[in-house]
């Protein structure tokens, strides 16, 4: 067996099986789940309909995943879904009495992030039955995502979601939104917001909100209000703009 080489990501070391699937629509939400999160390897144990891949619910919920679907592999038992894997975890929402060690996704995702020489498969079960004994008792662990306990039976493609995203989170823990977010302007100078402050210090002098002879904490407390915003030059243009006024208003 090839072991993974030191520092391989996880996204090139985690497989995403599944066991007798019955929804084609499943298959097609996980590719999409995994491939949003960065994983490709999936391989389909026995799904209930032997062209899953080109059903077209599985096609319509892959969407821009179909890649990961057409690139599934089809295999007729669990062995040959995990050859190579030198790890495995069972998803499941049931606990059992013969179980493996119980972790969260949280906790296999952080284990893999850590251990690079694992080559890591999690094991989905079908729909309606969930993963058979025979087939937990072969894994290493057993991930339950926590969930209500009156009802914690997730979609199985959305608990594909929570270990795809926990397992990216594991490895970029960091990493930025994948586009912009909202409108950034330039950031403000430090010589922008300190001439800013003085201005809005003597606009408070003339309108005695602030007594010049016993200033107390006014100013560090206003100064620490926008320490925490992040200002950019527009907006202490802005604030300027206002100081502006306050004074010609004071001296009228
Ligand atoms: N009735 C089935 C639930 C199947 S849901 C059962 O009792 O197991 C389909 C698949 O989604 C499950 O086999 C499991 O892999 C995953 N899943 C759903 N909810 C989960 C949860 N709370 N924790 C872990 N896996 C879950």
């Amino acid at each position: 067996m090839n072991l993974p080489e030191k520092n391989t990501p996880v996204f090139n070391r985690l497989r995403f099986v599944l066991v007798e699937t019955s929804r084609s629509g499943n298959i097609g939400a996980v590719a999409r789940a995994m491939k949003t999160m960065g994983f490709s390897d999936l391989v389909l144990v026995n799904p209930r309909f032997a062209d899953a891949r080109e059903d077209p619910e599985a096609v319509a919920f892959a969407s821009g995943a179909q890649d990961v679907l057409d690139g599934a592999r089809i295999v007729s038992d669990i062995g040959q879904a995990l050859e190579g894997c030198n790890f495995a975890a069972a998803v499941s929402a049931r606990l059992r009495e013969f179980s493996p060690p119980v972790w969260t996704p949280r906790s296999f995702a952080g284990h893999v992030h850590a251990h690079g020489d694992l080559r890591a498969a999690i094991v989905f079960g079908n729909e309606r039955f969930g993963l058979p004994n025979q087939i937990v008792e072969q894994c290493n662990v057993l991930i339950n995502i926590p969930a209500n306990p009156a009802y914690s039976s997730l979609n199985l493609a959305q608990a594909a979601q929570v270990l795809a995203y926990e397992s990216r989170m594991a490895a970029e823990p960091d990493a930025a939104p994948a586009g912009p977010v909202g409108f950034h302007g330039d950031a403000a100078s430090l010589a922008q917001i300190d001439g800013m402050y003085a201005h809005l210090e003597q606009a408070l002098v003339a309108i005695d909100f602030l007594d010049a002879d016993n200033p107390k904490k006014l100013m560090p407390r206003l100064k620490r209000l926008f320490a925490r915003t992040q200002l950019e030059t527009e907006e202490v243009n802005i604030l300027r703009g206002i100081a502006n006024h306050i004074l010609k208003a004071a001296r009228r």
